[in-house]
C-alpha cells in the first residue's frame, strides 16, 4: 500500500507541458507588444472586449430601453457588450446613499449607464480611481471646498459623489448640454490617465494634447469668443474645460461639430467613439 505515498522521479512527461506554458507565455508578450503598436499607431485600442459576457436582470435591461437614449443607437454586438460593463460595473463599485436616501436598482442602472458610454470607446473602461458611489437626493455641501455642489469627484476617498436631482436632470434632458453624471466622470478618467500608462491613458494625453494646441490657435480663441459656445465655467481650468467638452460632445455632437471640428475631431479620438452615430 506504500506505493501510493511514494515519489514519482520521472517527471519527463511535463516536458511538452512546459515548452505549452512557455511558448503561450511568450505569444501572450507579443500579443501585449503588437495592441500597444496598434494603439499608438491607430489612436484606439485592437480590442475593446474579450469573449467573456456577464449579463444583467431582465429589469435593468428595461430600464435602458426605455430611459437610456444612448443604449437605443447602438447595434446588436454592441449592446450586448453594454450591458456586460454596467453589470461589472454595478458589480465592483459600492453605492452609498446619504441623507437618508435609499439606493435603488434604477439608480445603480443608470450611474452605472452613464459611465459606460462615455468609457465605451475604451478598453479600460472601469474608473479605476472610483470605488464609491456616494448619492445625496438632491445639492449638498461639500466639504472638500465648503460650498454647495450637484457633484463632485473626490480622488483622496476613490468617491464619485452626485446629487440624483441633479443627475437625472442631466441624462434625461438629452440636448442642453448639461449633464452632470458625463461630467463628473470625465473628472475621473482625466485623473486616471494623467496617473496611468496604460494604451486609452496614452492617447488620452496625446489628444488631450492636441486639443490644448488647437485652444491656442486665434481662429479658434477668436471663435470662442465670438460663439459663446461653451458656457463660460468651461474656462475655470483644464479640468472643468475637458469635464464640459465632454458634456457637448455626448449632448449635441452635430452642432458641436459644425462649430469646432478639430476639437470634435480631437475629442471623438480621445474617447474613441465610433458607434452611435457619433
Ligand atoms: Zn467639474
Amino acid at each position: 500500500m506504500t506505493y501510493f505515498l511514494q515519489v514519482e522521479n520521472d517527471t519527463t512527461w511535463l516536458a511538452p507541458y512546459a515548452y505549452a506554458i512557455v511558448l503561450l507565455g511568450f505569444l501572450l508578450f507579443l500579443f501585449r507588444i503588437f495592441e500597444n503598436w496598434y494603439a499608438n499607431r491607430f489612436d484606439r485600442p485592437l480590442l475593446r472586449h474579450y469573449l467573456v459576457y456577464k449579463n444583467i436582470s431582465k429589469e435593468q435591461e428595461k430600464i435602458l430601453e426605455e430611459e437610456f437614449h444612448f443604449y437605443g443607437l447602438l447595434s446588436k454586438r454592441h449592446k450586448r457588450e453594454f450591458r456586460h460593463r454596467v453589470a461589472m460595473f454595478i458589480a465592483n463599485k459600492k453605492f452609498v446613499g446619504r441623507q437618508g436616501l435609499e439606493v435603488t436598482d434604477r439608480m445603480k442602472t443608470l450611474i452605472a449607464a452613464v459611465g459606460c458610454m462615455l468609457s465605451f470607446g475604451r478598453k479600460h473602461y472601469e474608473y479605476s480611481l472610483i470605488d464609491y458611489i456616494l448619492i445625496y437626493p438632491e445639492e449638498f455641501y461639500s466639504t472638500m471646498n465648503e460650498h454647495h455642489h450637484k457633484g463632485e469627484f473626490n480622488p483622496r476617498e476613490k468617491a464619485l459623489v452626485l446629487s440624483w436631482k441633479d443627475f437625472e436632470n442631466g441624462y434625461r434632458i438629452t440636448d442642453d448640454n448639461l449633464n452632470l453624471g458625463i461630467h463628473e466622470f470625465m473628472h475621473a478618467m482625466q485623473l486616471e490617465a494623467k496617473k496611468s500608462r496604460d494604451l486609452d491613458s496614452t492617447r488620452f494625453g496625446k489628444q488631450f494634447q492636441n486639443i490644448l494646441k488647437r485652444l491656442t490657435h486665434q481662429e479658434v480663441k477668436n471663435k470662442l469668443d465670438e460663439t459663446r459656445y461653451f458656457r463660460s465655467y468651461a474656462f475655470t481650468n483644464q479640468y472643468e474645460f475637458m469635464a464640459v467638452l465632454a458634456e457637448y460632445f455626448i449632448e449635441s455632437p452635430i452642432e458641436f461639430k459644425e462649430h469646432f471640428p478639430e476639437l470634435y475631431d480631437h475629442t471623438k479620438k480621445l474617447l474613441n467613439f465610433g458607434f452611435a452615430g457619433y
